[in-house]
């Protein structure tokens, strides 16, 4: 904000005639940022046009405040998808994490390795993020205008027009597009900047909620709402794929939710648009049916007189198993010396693949990123400008493109940022 006041300037602080620039960019988030910063670095003249009355409001929530920015496995693309899921290769591979993290320890943000390889500031501050991107916008001269949230752009002459919705003209030779995706309406985000790439003549795939929680009906689950448990999480992604998670699983009121389920929505989300999907949880991570029935052998053998709920404590949470012996009809307060052993294998069979039928994900008021976007074969995959529009290019998750949890749809926004900031000619 400071900084904003300082070099930035609103809308409607412009003088009426139009403002030229050599670039302008739209969207004033992760890879809009990066993308003006990077023109800049070649000597332009760049103007950087953001909708909201502050930058970076994703990058400030992102991470419960933390910002993930990067992940050391970032650079594989097994784990960015897209209907053309090869798409992302050249521009990871042209501004790759070392290139990203060589960018942020250069603004002054030191960074700190988390489970599962992921980035974040030794400040644990998404706020330090923002703060640095803007100082280094303003260092770099970039013109910044907050509430400009472009509502036209056109053709004009071998350059571009945009208008934003307070009238405003900007012409510009090149234009960046980067206004992201549509989750989190709250903060703004809507479709208008895929319709400005739309009335250019470019098409998107569909769009919906991506790294969001799935919703079940299922009333045992209902039941346990507020637990949270480490699991192993299956299900399948396609008729020959099935994918796994291992890690944090949170049953809700609506359905499930937690690490593994926001991280697997990446790839279930779409396969939940032909219908309802049965994910396998196993309770017991890494153990086999075979385990785990002899694991409550030995238990019981060891404390007879236990009621067959008593003889979980200290093993799993009550309000799990509760709900899951009356979801499998075993008698709750009967001694584990009278449970026969079809009944004790039952059980391990489904603490090790308890189904859970989930039927679609939240959403977008839930999402932390939208699947689908602009289609990848419309746009040139070196330098990310438009196949269909010479001087247009476009960043970040307008693009048909997204990752799994855990800094990879950052690494995406840093690296095509660069990539379309860097690609402009002329
Ligand atoms: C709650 C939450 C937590 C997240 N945490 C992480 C995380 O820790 N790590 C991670 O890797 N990813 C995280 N993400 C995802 C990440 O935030 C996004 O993938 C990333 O911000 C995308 O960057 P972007 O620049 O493409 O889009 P955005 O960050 O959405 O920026 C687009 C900008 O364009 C502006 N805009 C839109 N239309 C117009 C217009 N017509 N005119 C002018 N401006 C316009 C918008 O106001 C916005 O500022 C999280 C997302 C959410 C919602």
């Amino acid at each position: 904000m400071f900084f904003n006041m300082i070099y930035g300037l609103r809308e409607t602080w412009l003088v009426a005639a139009a403002a030229t620039f050599q670039t302008v960019v739209v969207g004033g988030g992760a890879a809009g940022m990066m993308a003006a910063i990077s023109a800049a670095q070649s000597g332009r003249k760049v103007a950087l046009l953001e909708g909201n009355s502050q930058l970076g409001r994703k990058i400030l929530i992102s991470g419960n405040g933390r910002c993930n920015l990067t992940n050391l496995d970032a650079d594989s693309p097994h784990h960015y998808y897209g209907e053309r899921p090869d798409f992302i290769r050249r521009t990871l591979a042209s501004f790759p994490v070392a290139r990203a993290l060589e960018f942020f320890h250069q603004l002054g943000i030191e960074t700190k390795v988390e489970k599962r390889g992921r980035l974040f500031p030794l400040s644990d501050q998404a706020r330090s993020v923002v703060d640095l991107l803007i100082d280094k916008l303003a260092v770099s001269r970039v013109r910044v205008a907050s509430e400009a949230k472009v509502a036209q752009l056109s053709r004009r002459g071998n350059g571009f027009s945009l208008v934003t919705q307070g009238g405003s003209e900007w012409l510009a030779e090149r234009v960046i597009l980067a206004s992201g995706g549509v989750s989190l309406p709250k903060l703004g985000a809507d479709t208008s900047g895929l319709a400005l790439a739309q009335g250019l003549g470019h098409t998107t795939t569909p769009l919906c909620p991506g790294l969001v929680p799935l919703e079940s009906a299922d009333p045992y689950v209902r039941r346990m709402q507020g637990v949270k448990v480490w699991a192993a999480v299956s299900a399948p992604a396609s008729e020959s794929q099935l994918v796994t998670d291992t890690d944090d699983l949170l049953l809700t009121k609506y359905g499930v939710s937690g690490f593994t389920i926001l991280n697997l929505s990446a790839q279930l989300v779409p396969a939940l648009e032909r219908g309802p999907l049965e994910l396998l949880v196993n309770l017991f991570p890494g153990q086999s049916p075979e385990q785990v029935s002899e694991r409550l052998r030995e238990r019981w053998l060891r404390q007879p007189h236990r009621s067959l709920e008593l003889s979980f404590a200290g093993l799993l949470a009550t309000k799990i198993v509760g709900p899951l012996l009356d979801k499998l009809k075993l008698p709750r307060d009967q001694t584990v010396d009278n449970i026969s052993k079809a009944q004790r294998w039952l059980l391990a069979q489904t603490l090790t693949a308890w189904p859970i039928v989930v039927s679609g994900p939240r959403s977008f008021d839930y999402a932390e990123v939208t699947i689908g976007g602009i289609r990848t074969d419309e746009i040139d995959p070196e330098t990310l400008e438009s196949r269909l529009v010479p001087g247009l290019f476009l960043a970040g998750e307008m693009l048909d493109v997204h990752g799994d949890l855990g800094g990879y749809n950052f690494q995406w926004a840093w690296s095509s940022g660069a990539v379309a900031g860097q690609g402009l000619v002329g």
